[in-house]
């Protein structure tokens, strides 16, 4: 585990000593972070970092996670489809399943913390199955501008009893929610085997082993395979720009446990990827390994993020620090991360053959995505990497526990 020493050569002293005088106004205190799974998705990827970086600096920090059951993960994900706009039958049964699962975790989970953060939908209820003693703050990492109003007018029952909120970009601040925001955007590690820097030996091994070829040029998407990353229509981009110019796509996605979702769309793009799966010019891989992220970023000619809802979208941040060129969609928190044509492209969602115009443009002009990919480097280090969640907390933390 990384200390936070360890990061001085890459973001500098001053934001250091600023963690460390931050954090000693809260020394010892002990924070709870609770979500639903510990692996395949960005929140899982964040709490990897932040919780033995806070432990580091002095804030016992402890994190555990929900054991659902699979028909509370059929539920929660329609809730997350439903607070990104998705219409939803929300059914008394589903409102029994969510609660019922919540309920269980609650009765065995005891809670012995000065404050306790929950992410996202899965865990929201559990506030109401505690006797509080402390400030509960919920965590929102979903795109929020468009819920459906029903699920939101549900939700919000549970949300007000909350003491804060925290969600990943100001355009999700809710008007309706008299309570208080705070906006900590989402973070990589630029340590961590998902972002270290690797050498190109161990890239080519990893690439073998999973059978990705080199020989022409990759163009990558990385994401669990979820209809809001839109899969089915890269693979569709990727069939205009395989008419002009020979290369290889990948779709890089492993099945989160809390994604019910997974499977069903990886069969559909199998069918619509058909022929040239045969070929190996389309190439899909569901394994979980961080060095195979790592070594594929590290690898494209160009990563896309086709999303048409996206919280902040890591796997952007995380493509820009391995300063390769994006091209992503103009939704969520992308356009935080990319200025178009400064730091990556952006698109519409639906365009589809301008997406598939400007990765054929970056093949033929690879310095251009190169000097754009330098800059968005440079974008991340002053903007989006773990020590500034660390400060972000910590202040936050010293408002709440100061109050
Ligand atoms: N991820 C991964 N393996 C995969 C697909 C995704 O490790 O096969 C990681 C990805 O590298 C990123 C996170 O999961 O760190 C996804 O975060 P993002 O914010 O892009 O999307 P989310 O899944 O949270 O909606």
């Amino acid at each position: 585990m990384h200390k936070l020493d360890d990061y001085r050569g890459i973001v500098g002293d001053k934001i250091l000593s600023d963690i460390t005088r931050m954090a000693k106004n809260i020394y010892g205190a002990r924070i709870l972070h609770i979500n639903s799974t510990y692996y395949g998705g960005g929140v899982a990827e964040m709490l990897y970092s932040i919780v033995p970086l806070l432990n580091d600096v002095g804030i016992e920090t402890d994190w555990r996670i929900l054991r659902g059951t699979p028909e509370f993960f059929t539920v929660t994900k329609k809730f997350h489809n439903g607070i990104q706009g998705d219409k939803i039958n929300l059914t008394e049964i589903k409102k029994k399943l969510y609660l019922e699962n919540n309920e269980d975790f609650a009765s065995y989970c005891k809670i012995d913390a000065d404050c306790v953060i929950i992410h996202d939908p899965q865990v929201l209820p559990l506030i109401r199955f505690y006797k509080r003693r402390q400030p509960w703050i919920w965590r929102c990492h979903i795109d929020l501008s468009h819920p459906n109003n029903e699920l939101w007018e549900y939700l919000k029952g549970f949300i007000l009893r909350y003491d804060r909120i925290i969600v990943s970009d100001k355009k999700y601040i809710k008007e309706d929610l008299p309570i208080e925001h705070t906006v900590i955007h989402p973070v990589i590690d630029p340590l961590s085997p998902k972002n270290m820097d690797i050498p190109a030996s161990l890239m080519a091994k990893t690439l073998k082993k999973y059978g990705i070829p080199t020989d022409k040029p990759l163009i990558t998407q990385v994401s669990r395979f979820d209809k809001w990353k839109d899969p089915e229509n890269v693979v569709e981009i990727f069939k205009l720009v395989k008419q002009k110019a020979d290369c290889r796509l990948v779709l890089l996605g492993s099945m989160a446990s809390d994604d019910p979702e997974g499977w069903p769309i990886f069969e559909r793009i199998k069918q619509r990827a058909n022929n040239y799966l045969t070929k190996k010019d389309i190439i899909l891989i569901t394994s979980e390994d961080n060095i195979l992220v790592n070594s594929l970023q590290r690898a494209s000619a160009v990563v896309l993020q086709k999303s048409i809802r996206e919280g902040f979208g890591l796997t952007v941040t995380e493509a820009l620090w391995k300063e390769r060129p994006v091209i992503a969609s103009n939704v969520g928190g992308i356009p935080l991360q990319i200025t178009d044509e400064e730091t990556g492209y952006l698109v519409d969602p639906y365009d589809l053959r301008r997406c598939a115009d400007l990765i054929l443009s970056l093949l033929e002009n690879p310095e251009k995505g190169k000097e754009m990919a330098a800059r968005g480097k440079e974008h991340v280090r002053k903007n989006f990497l773990v020590t500034r969640h660390i400060y972000d907390d910590l202040d936050l933390l010293n408002k709440i526990l100061n109050q």
